[in-house]
């Protein structure tokens, strides 16, 4: 399966917080369009919202209004479109919300694809 598809980054997500002990729940909201894919729970009491896309591809403008209050109600939301973000976002959520300690930082990770995209 190509790896930048939003199908593979969708299941590598679920095998990700699967891993962290958490359910990546599919999230549909009948009669609200533009949801995040999956509402992610983690141990802890922890929820996060992630939308996928294909390499490349941006949010809808609808998805950006549904993303947008979730961040207004103190959710974070991520947006993600290649292997490398999944990595950065496990990597964030294993640190922020599981303690864990992990080879390398969200934070540098995220400038590492950053500096990819940049090029
Ligand atoms: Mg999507």
């Amino acid at each position: 399966m190509n790896k930048d598809s939003e199908k593979y980054l969708e299941r590598k997500l679920c095998a990700e917080v699967k891993a962290m002990g958490g359910i990546a729940y599919k999230f549909v909201s009948p009669g609200r369009r533009g949801v995040p894919d999956r509402m992610c729970v983690l141990p802890g009491g922890r929820v996060v919202f992630v939308e996928l896309k294909s390499y490349g591809k941006k949010p809808t403008p609808l998805q950006e209004i549904e993303i947008g209050r979730l961040k207004d109600l103190g959710f974070e939301v991520f947006v993600i479109d290649s292997t490398e973000k999944l990595e950065v976002l496990s990597s964030h959520l294993r640190q922020k919300y599981l303690g864990q300690w992990v080879t390398v930082s969200g934070k540098e990770l995220a400038e590492q694809v950053a500096r990819r995209e940049n090029k």
